[in-house]
C-alpha cells in the first residue's frame, strides 16, 4: 500500500468514528430515563460502542473497492484485528464496571432458572467473542483448518452480535423507548445485510460472470498458471499489480475464496487473465490436478499495490512467489513500449527454483529491465548475489537518489521487514515504496 494518502486516510477515520459513535449518540436525543451513576453509564456506553465496533468489520471486510483501493487490503485486515480485540475488550469491561461498582444487575439469582434473559442472551454473546479471539489467534497453533475457521469465524461472529442486540433489547432502559430499538435494530440489520452482499449478491454476480481454464503450465518453483477466459461476458479490467479472489471448485457462494495477485498483462484485450500458484498448502497443492475446461469464479480487482509515478525508476524486490505482481508490471509495461528503467531483485532459494528465469531474459530485450537474482542457496560456481537481501545490496545495484524511485516490495512477511527495514536505513520515505504481504491472517 502507499502511504501518500494521508488526508484520504484521515477521513476514512472519521467516517469510521462517526459510525461507531453515531448509533451511541441517538441513544440521548429525545426522551431519556432516568439517570443512573456514571460507572453504570460509562459501562453501558462501552458495551454499546463495543457492538458498533464489532458490527462495523462486516463493512470493513465487505470487499467494497471504494474503502480497499485507497487503504490497501492488508491494512484493511490489520486494522479489523486490532480493532476486533478493542471491541472485545469494551464488551468484557462493560460487566466487569458493573460487578466491581457492586451493580444490582450482576446480582446471580439463587437458580440459574431464574436468570433474566438479557443475561441468558449477554453470557451467549460474550462466550461467542471469546470463542472467536481464540480460534482467530491461535487458529494455527489449534491446527483448524482455514476453511473451517473461516466459517466458524462468520457464524460465532452473527451469534455475538445478534446475542448482544438480544442482551439490550431485553435488559431495556435506553432500548424502551421504540424508535430507539427500531433505530438499533435498524443498525444491526444493516450490518449483517453488508455480510449478505458479499456472501450473496457478490457470488450471484460471479455466477453470471464465470472462466473457464484455458491453458495450465507448469513454471518453476513448483508453481502452476492458470490462464483464465471470460466466458460469455467481457471480463475484468484490472491493474497491473493487483489481485483477485479465485474459486476453483464449487460455486462463487462457497465461503473461502483464495486470494491470488494476476500475473499476467492487463493488456490483453480478449479478457484472458493469468494466476500463478505456488504450492503451499491443501487448496494450492491441489492447483496442480486443474484440468483445461474446468469452470472457476473470479472476483476482483482489488488492491492498490500499483504503478502510480510516471516518472521515477521502478525498483520491484520479489521474494519467492512474491514475483507474481512484477510479472503482470512487467509484462503489461512491456505491451506498452513503456521504456522506464526498471530493476527487479529477485530473491530465491536457489536457481532451479526461480519460476519465470528464462522469460525475465527475454523481457529484457523488450523493456529497459534489468534483473538481479539473490539465491539464498547458492550452487558452487554462482557468481552472483547470495544471502539476503538487505541495503548494501541495494547500493551496489540501484542508481544513486535512491529516495526519488518507486519500490514494490512482495515476499515473505520476515523479508518484507528486513527490506522495509533496509529501505529506512538509506532514507526512502514511506511515500516511495508499495508492500504486497501475502497474508491477511
Ligand atoms: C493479496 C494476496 C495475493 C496473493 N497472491 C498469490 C500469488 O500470486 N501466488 C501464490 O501462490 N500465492 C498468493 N497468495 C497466497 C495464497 O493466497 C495462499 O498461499 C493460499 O491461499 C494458501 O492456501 P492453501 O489452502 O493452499 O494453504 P493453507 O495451508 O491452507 O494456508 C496457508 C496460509 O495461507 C493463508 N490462507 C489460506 N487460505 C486463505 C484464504 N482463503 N484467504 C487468505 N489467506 C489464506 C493463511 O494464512 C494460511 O495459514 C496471495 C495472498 C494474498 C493475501
Amino acid at each position: 500500500m502507499s502511504h501518500r494518502d494521508l488526508p484520504r486516510h484521515a477521513l476514512w477515520i472519521t467516517i469510521y468514528l462517526f459510525f461507531i459513535l453515531g448509533p451511541l449518540f441517538v441513544l440521548l436525543i429525545g426522551a431519556m430515563p432516568p439517570a443512573r451513576d456514571f460507572a453504570t453509564e460509562f459501562s453501558v456506553a462501552l458495551g454499546y460502542s463495543g457492538l458498533a465496533m464489532m458490527g462495523l468489520q462486516f463493512g470493513l471486510t465487505a470487499r467494497f473497492r471504494h474503502v480497499t483501493q485507497p487503504l490497501g487490503e492488508d491494512v484493511i485486515y490489520h486494522f479489523h484485528r486490532r480493532i476486533s480485540l478493542i471491541a472485545v475488550t469494551l464488551v468484557f469491561v462493560h460487566p466487569l464496571i458493573l460487578l466491581v461498582a457492586g451493580s444490582e444487575a450482576m446480582r446471580l439469582p439463587d437458580s440459574l432458572m431464574e436468570l433474566p434473559l438479557g443475561a441468558v442472551f449477554a453470557g451467549i454473546s460474550v462466550c461467542s467473542l471469546l470463542l472467536l479471539v481464540v480460534t482467530a489467534l491461535w487458529r494455527t497453533r489449534l491446527k483448524i483448518r482455514y476453511e473451517v475457521w473461516h466459517a466458524s469465524h462468520i457464524v460465532l461472529a452473527l451469534l455475538a452480535i445478534g446475542a448482544g442486540l438480544f442482551h439490550m433489547i431485553a435488559w431495556g432502559f435506553y432500548l424502551d423507548n421504540p424508535w430507539k430499538r427500531a433505530f438499533w435494530i435498524g443498525v444491526v440489520a444493516l450490518w449483517i445485510a453488508l455480510l449478505l452482499y458479499v456472501r450473496v449478491f457478490k457470488p450471484l454476480f460471479m455466477l453470471r460472470r464465470p472462466y473457464r481454464i484455458a491453458e495450465v503450465r507448469k513454471e518453476r518453483g513448483e508453481t502452476t498458471t492458470l490462464v483464465m477466459r471470460p466466458e460469455g461476458h467481457a471480463g475484468l479490467r484490472f491493474q497491473p499489480g493487483q489481485f483477485g479472489w479465485l474459486t476453483l471448485w464449487g460455486s462463487p457462494f462457497k465461503i473461502t475464496g483464495h486470494p491470488f495477485s494476476f500475473s499476467s498483462s492487463a493488456q490483453a484485450d480478449d479478457g484472458r487473465v493469468e494466476m500463478s500458484i505456488r504450492r503451499l498448502g491443501d487448496f494450492t497443492d491441489a492447483v496442480q490436478s486443474v484440468a483445461p475446461g474446468q469452470r472457476v469464479y473470479l472476483d476482483g480487482p482489488y488492491g492498490s499495490f500499483t504503478v502510480r509515478d510516471s516518472t521515477a525508476v521502478k525498483v520491484m524486490i520479489a521474494g519467492g512467489i512474491g514475483i507474481t505482481p512484477m510479472m503482470s508490471i512487467i509484462r503489461t509495461l512491456a505491451d506498452r513500449g513503456d521504456k522506464r528503467r526498471l530493476i527487479l531483485i529477485y530473491g530465491n532459494k536457489d536457481w532451479d527454483s526461480v519460476s519465470f528465469r528464462e522469460e525475465l531474459e527475454a523481457l529484457q530485450e523488450r523493456t529497459q529491465l534489468t534483473v538481479v537474482h539473490v539465491l539464498s542457496r547458492p550452487h558452487v560456481g554462482w557468481t552472483g548475489e547470495s544471502g539476503y537481501i538487505d541495503a548494501a545490496l541495494f547500493k551496489r545495484h540501484l542508481p544513486e537518489g535512491y529516495a526519488d524511485h518507486e519500490y514494490f516490495i512482495c515476499g515473505p512477511g520476515i523479508m518484507m521487514d528486513a527490506i522495509e527495514a533496509a529501505l529506512g536505513e538509506m532514507d526512502v520515505p514511506l511515500s516511495r515504496y508499495h508492500s504486497e504481504r501475502y497474508s491477511f491472517v
